[in-house]
């Protein structure tokens, strides 16, 4: 359950995006023209993937290229993506970046970023790399393929499916069940997997969600950046200090060493929620910048922290930006 600060804080969240809707493009770049829109995307899939589709949305190729072609209308590339440039780069630019590594970010994406021209940077989760010894997926990936596969399962499957869940307190609803399985339970999506006859391990292998170290050095040979995204994608505000300052450092050096990088980037997973003081203080000498998608309300770290517009689920890039971007002095309103 949300704090009721939290749920203040989505209240005002709301508020200000509707009425930042209303603001036209050009004022809010007027306002804040030392504000680089930044943009994040996930997958890009003709037909999204079973353990992709009920987490969230993602473009075709088709409408990538859309949304693409009305931000160049507006914006250019930025071509400089050192820690300097990023951090210096104004509302004239724009910046593309991709989370989690996965292969249609490269197989689909890249190729298209190519043609147009823009640069783009991709956040790895290190534990998820493929093709390496006991590298993993996302566990909300196998709760997303379980519920694709209960569709037009028998009363009882499902019936069964939902006592499993129960006995560990995971009730109501048996797609929202499944999807609300925590960390620590997650041996539970193996069960119902073998109740459904679902060979989990053998369908990852076979339809390999994320790019391989190969696939990423390749990104690095055609001219893209790359940064890390934690270990294996947990939320940050259930980790303390010390295992959020961990997952960052270790994802941070494995990427930089790896790929011999000359600059060290961090996208948070999910978002910067639960982030004190001390994290910047214990990470800074190792990080160059940082990328969230909640820089609204948020002013710790203001220089080296950068807010993006989620991009998975807009049909409409200038909406998107007109409702998600939060230029400085506007995301002081609180
Ligand atoms: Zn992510």
């Amino acid at each position: 359950m949300s704090s009721i600060s939290d749920q203040i804080q989505h209240l005002a969240s709301q508020t200000l995006r509707k009425t930042l809707q209303t603001v036209p493009l050009g004022v809010s770049r007027s306002i804040s023209s030392g504000t680089l829109p930044i943009f994040i995307f996930h997958a890009v899939e003709s037909s999204p993937k079973p353990y992709i589709r009920h987490l969230y949305d993602c473009h075709s190729p088709q409408s990538f290229e859309r949304v693409l072609d009305e931000i160049l209308k507006e914006f250019k590339p930025l071509e400089d993506l050192s820690p300097a440039g990023i951090a210096n780069a104004g509302a004239d630019r724009f910046l593309v970046t991709f989370d989690d590594g996965l292969r249609s970010s490269y197989e689909v994406a890249t190729p298209i970023l190519e043609r147009k021209g823009i640069p783009a940077i991709h956040f790895l989760i290190t534990d998820f790399l493929a093709g390496t010894a006991g590298s993993r997926v996302e566990e909300k990936f196998k709760a997303s393929l379980l519920i694709e596969r209960l569709k037009g399962q028998s009363a009882q499957e499902r019936q069964d499916v939902q006592a499993i869940l129960s006995r560990r307190g995971y009730t109501g609803g048996v797609d929202e069940a499944l999807m609300a399985v925590r960390l620590e339970d997650a041996s539970l999506y193996d069960e119902v997997a073998e109740r459904l006859g679902v060979d989990l391990a053998a369908f990852f292998e076979a339809d390999r969600p994320y790019i391989t170290h190969d696939e990423a050095a390749d990104l690095v040979r055609r001219g893209f950046m790359l940064g890390a995204h934690s270990c294996d994608h947990p939320r940050y505000w259930e980790l303390d200090l010390d295992a959020q300052v961990d997952q960052t450092l270790r994802s941070v050096r494995h990427v930089t060493q790896a790929f011999s990088l000359p600059y060290r980037y961090f996208a948070f997973p999910y978002k910067n929620r639960g982030i004190k003081p001390a994290f910047y203080e214990r990470t800074r000498d190792e990080v160059d910048l940082f990328f969230t998608t909640s820089g609204w309300g948020n002013r710790m770290n203001r220089d080296k922290v950068f807010h993006r517009v989620g991009m998975d689920h807009q049909p409409d890039a200038i909406q998107a930006l007109k409702c998600g971007w939060r230029p400085y002095p506007l995301s002081l309103i609180q």
